[in-house]
């Protein structure tokens, strides 16, 4: 491979002396390439459109909280995996028998609703995780793709088939349709917005533009899907990982999401929090949920919703269809 590091001589003729700005000849720049028509067309292909942050929560309520699970359990170690790790699988599968309980609990104790993202196969594997769920009729469930499944890697047409499949299993299992899509790893790719418009799903929760809602547009165009955004740093899955390089100790963490909290409480926006029953359901975790709760709960004007229900408010005070 050519070798593309550049080598800038600055002040050289004063100094005498040669910095080496090193550019990774590894590293592919195909942008540097496009024309702007061409780099505004990638750029639009999913993009945020309006805020659909309203003038008022209901309730008189100053920001809107959400919190979601994303129940992946064993399904990534089985997807990824020609040969999937049994240690692995048994780590996801601490989801099932102990985490969901967990966070279902706390969550019931608190009358506090949430909204459960499930890959089909979770469900498949442990169909009993539908009645722990349903038990206080609060919670909504939504697509997670089929197997947890990585979009960008996927064709088209394989990618509409497991989502289609996802959906359909869900509504069986739950005795409704899911209105909600959350990418598998948020891995969202250039046909999933096509495909879950196609679906008639009313938001997806996977892209990071905004702390607040909003719509989103398409090649331009806008869409009538509602986005309700996340973040890594408002998810547990790669802060709490022991064995990641970004490893947060689990009251380090507490005080990232009360700062993220406090800041969209003063901003009367919304604050959406993503975790996971087999990493926040640990014994360790599971309290800085709880602590996280009850210092929302205490600021009293908190509007806590699912994802469902807040697509459904931002969407009416927008007006949209
Ligand atoms: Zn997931």
């Amino acid at each position: 491979m050519r070798d593309t590091s550049s080598r800038f001589c600055l002040l050289s003729v004063v100094l005498g002396v040669c910095i080496t700005v090193g550019l990774s000849a590894q590293t592919p720049q195909p942008g540097i390439g496009l024309d702007l028509e061409e780099i505004r067309a990638i750029a639009n292909r999913v993009r945020a459109g309006r805020s659909l942050q309203p003038d008022t929560w209901p309730e008189g309520a100053r920001v809107a909280v959400s919190i979601s699970f994303d129940v992946d359990n064993d399904t990534i170690a089985i997807a990824r995996n020609e040969n999937p790790s049994i240690g692995a699988m048994s780590q996801g599968e601490y989801g099932a028998r102990v985490g969901l309980r967990r966070v279902v609990e706390l969550m019931d104790r608190h009358e506090i609703p949430a909204s459960f993202f499930i890959p089909a196969v979770s469900l498949v594997l442990r169909p009993d995780m539908v009645d722990v769920i349903q038990a206080s009729g609060r919670h909504e469930f939504g697509v997670h793709g089929w197997i947890h499944e990585l979009n960008t890697e996927l064709d088209a047409e394989t990618e509409r088939e497991l989502v289609t499949r996802a959906l359909a299993y869900l509504t069986e299992a739950t005795g409704s349709r899911p209105v909600g899509y959350r990418a598998p790893s948020w891995n969202f790719s250039p046909s999933t917005l096509s495909i879950i418009r196609g679906l008639g799903f009313m938001y997806d929760s996977s892209l990071m533009a905004d702390d607040r809602p909003y719509e989103l547009m398409q090649n331009g165009e806008a869409t009538g899907m509602v986005e309700l955004p996340v973040e890594w740093i408002l998810d547990d899955a790669p802060l709490m990982n022991p064995r990641g390089d970004r490893y947060t100790p689990p009251r380090e963490l507490l005080q990232v999401y009360i700062d993220e909290f406090d800041k969209a409480y003063e901003e009367g926006t919304m604050f959406l929090l993503t975790t996971h029953p087999h990493i926040i359901g640990h014994r360790s975790r599971i309290i800085i949920l709880e602590e996280l709760i009850t210092h929302i709960q205490a600021r009293g004007d908190v509007w806590f919703a699912t994802h469902q229900q807040i697509a459904e408010y931002v969407k009416q005070q927008a007006r949209m269809e």
